[in-house]
């Protein structure tokens, strides 16, 4: 064997020269398909559990109501009129925790809601964080397995949590809010979900503007402590589930302000902070926050399975005036939800009730394949061209084109700020004397779980970020940094 120990390779033994940064064309993206190695990581990772959920959730039914117009960003018919109507699905989740494990564990919450549009599907698939830990696809296995269960013991295992986040400083920005009590919220209801990542919608004369989303909760924001949530655990593993489904069954119906931030495109070039990296935010003094809308969930599943299991939610479900932004992350995701949804639901998971497209009929040449259970196309033409009548593509529908230049490579994201920067301001700037005090005992009590050496290398990044925020934790660990 000509291997050389602990040289990193493909799948068919293949090397592989970098596994932190994706290909892209030019430093900021897209990402290109060429990238068989991030492609073979995703399907793999993909493809690591037998087809059951790997995090438990609550779903409910409602709609979005347009509260402003907001026409010159976007084309979207959804969003086209105040007072319009769309009817979504709304499902909230923890992630790393399995089937059966409690809602109120410190994890980030999924926020992803269906919008059942008169132009197809378009699905917003968030969090309850307006951040994530990594920026490129490429790490995400690598991150979320060390976020599962150790490989020996099959336990939760804190070395393996923050030995990975102490490597990754980018990740410090989501840890802060984490491990703040915003980690550990009471209800569903009472969080916010965020898009994260940048979007970017036109309207009707192409004009173009990155966006981010923010729904704010309107009963307002409310958290466990660490100490409320180790109890609520234990007594009432399901206490979010229960939460969200009995207050919609007394009419009590939960609701969202949906809020956007607006850059024009030429901004992006020379903001501050990259706007194609999902570890940073915009701070509302740069770009205020403007009302869109309100979501109201007024109704629960009356099957869990028929639809919270199996609705299937993609960052790559657009509509006409909104679309993808290249970064890097999101590009990662407009792949791998379509690519999970096949694995673990079939082929023609588009058919389930839930996922159909309700206000338009879906027509493509597309046939076969596991669980057909619609007609199949019938006696229509399978193929495009074809002389008898089929659907025909339509190019006003086609999103504006846009220049991409520079190299084909493995590249890191440029940021002339650091990673240090957003996270010290919220410790700063953000949180109350009580926010800080809960942060740093929320922090002592995981990472004192892990190896002094790995307690060591992450108190320092967060005295990077802020020197009382890191001398805190060292002091908490009893370390000297
Ligand atoms: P602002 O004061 O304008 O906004 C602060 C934001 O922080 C508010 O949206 C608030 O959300 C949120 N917030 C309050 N407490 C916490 C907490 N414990 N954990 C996480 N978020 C919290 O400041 P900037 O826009 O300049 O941002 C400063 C920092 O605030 C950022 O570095 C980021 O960490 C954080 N933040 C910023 C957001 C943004 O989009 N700009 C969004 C969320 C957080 P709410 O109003 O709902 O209470």
């Amino acid at each position: 064997m000509s291997n050389k120990k602990n040289k990193l390779t493909k799948n068919f033994g293949g090397s592989v020269d970098n596994d932190q940064n994706s290909v892209t064309a030019g430093s900021r993206g897209p990402v290109l398909m060429q990238d068989v190695h991030l492609i073979e990581k995703l399907a793999h990772f993909n493809r690591e559990r037998i087809p059951e959920r790997v995090v438990h959730a609550k779903g409910a039914g409602g709609y979005f109501e347009v509260t402003k117009d907001i026409t010159k960003y976007t084309k979207a018919k959804f969003l086209s009129e105040i007072g319009k109507k769309t009817e979504v699905f709304a499902r909230f989740s923890t992630v790393g925790g399995e089937k059966g494990s409690a809602d109120a564990e410190r994890d980030p919450r999924g926020f992803a809601v269906k919008f059942y549009t008169e132009e197809g599907n378009y699905d917003l698939v968030g969090n309850n964080t307006p951040v994530f830990f990594i920026r490129d696809p490429l790490k995400f296995p690598d991150f979320i397995h060390t976020q599962k269960r150790n490989p020996e013991t099959n336990l939760k295992d804190a070395n393996m949590f923050w030995d990975f986040l102490s490597l990754t400083p980018e990740s410090l920005h989501q840890v802060t809010i984490l491990f703040s009590d915003r980690g550990t919220p009471r209800a569903f209801r009472n969080m916010n979900g965020y898009g994260s990542h940048t979007f970017k919608w036109y309207n009707q004369d192409n004009e173009s503007f990155w966006i981010k989303y923010h729904f704010k909760t309107d009963q307002g924001i409310d958290n466990f402590t660490r100490q409320e949530a180790d109890q609520i655990k234990a007594v009432d593993p399901d206490s979010a589930t229960r939460d969200l489904f009995n207050a919609i069954k007394k009419g009590n119906y939960p609701s969202w302000t949906l809020q956007i931030q607006v850059m024009p495109m030429k901004d992006a070039e020379t903001y501050r902070f990259d706007v194609f990296d999902v570890t940073k935010v915009w701070p509302h003094s740069d770009y205020p926050v403007m009302e869109v809308g309100k979501m109201v969930l007024n109704r629960n599943p009356s099957n869990y399975f028929a639809e919270v299991e199996q609705v299937a939610f993609s960052p790559g479900n657009f509509v006409p005036g909104i679309t993808a932004s290249s970064d890097k992350m999101l590009q990662g995701r407009l792949f791998a939800y379509q690519d999970a949804h096949r694995y673990r639901l079939g082929p023609n998971y588009h058919l389930l009730p839930v996922n159909r497209a309700k206000a338009v009929t879906t027509m493509n040449y597309q046939r076969d394949g596991n669980m057909r259970f619609d007609s199949n196309g019938g006696s229509a033409p399978n193929y495009y061209l074809n002389s008898f009548g089929g659907p025909e593509p339509d190019i006003q529908t086609a999103e504006p084109s846009y220049e991409v230049s520079g190299k084909v490579a493995r590249q890191h994201y440029i940021h002339p700020n650091d990673d240090f920067l957003q996270p010290g301001n919220l410790y700063r700037k953000v949180m109350t004397d009580q926010d800080r005090t809960n942060l740093v005992g929320n922090i002592v009590s995981h990472l004192s779980n892990a190896k002094k050496e790995i307690q060591i290398r992450q108190a320092k990044i967060f005295y990077k970020t802020d020197t009382e925020y890191g001398q805190r934790i060292a002091d908490g660990l009893n370390i000297n940094i």
